[in-house]
């Protein structure tokens, strides 16, 4: 998985096809990531405390990872990653495009 928390995408397959967003959470096990404002769900709550007349809320679902790209921060293309290592033996994500760094800092 090249994707981490954090990372501006663009989804470019799909429903939510031309969206972007800002990656909320990433599931290794099944390769689906949750973005803010993408493939957003109704969920029906009960009645609680905290709301008494219980009410509907959006929520963003997971989708797959193959629908995305990451968006370079510094040429703010969509890239595929690579994989660099520094002379200081550091390994570090980046553009396949301007080959800087993904890592947000
Ligand atoms: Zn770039």
């Amino acid at each position: 998985m090249t994707i981490k928390k954090g990372d501006q995408i663009r989804v470019i397959a799909g429903r939510e096809k031309g969206k972007q967003g800002t990656v909320e959470r990433v599931i290794r096990d099944n390769g689906r990531v949750v973005v803010n404002g993408i493939n957003v769900r109704k969920h029906h709550l009960k009645p609680s405390r905290s709301k008494p007349q219980g009410g509907i809320i959006e929520v963003p679902a997971a989708f797959s990872r193959a629908n995305v790209m990451i968006i370079c921060p510094h040429c703010s293309r969509p890239t595929r990653v690579s994989h660099t290592v520094a002379e200081s033996g550091d390994k570090f994500r980046s553009c396949s495009h301007c080959h800087d760094s993904l890592e947000v800092k």
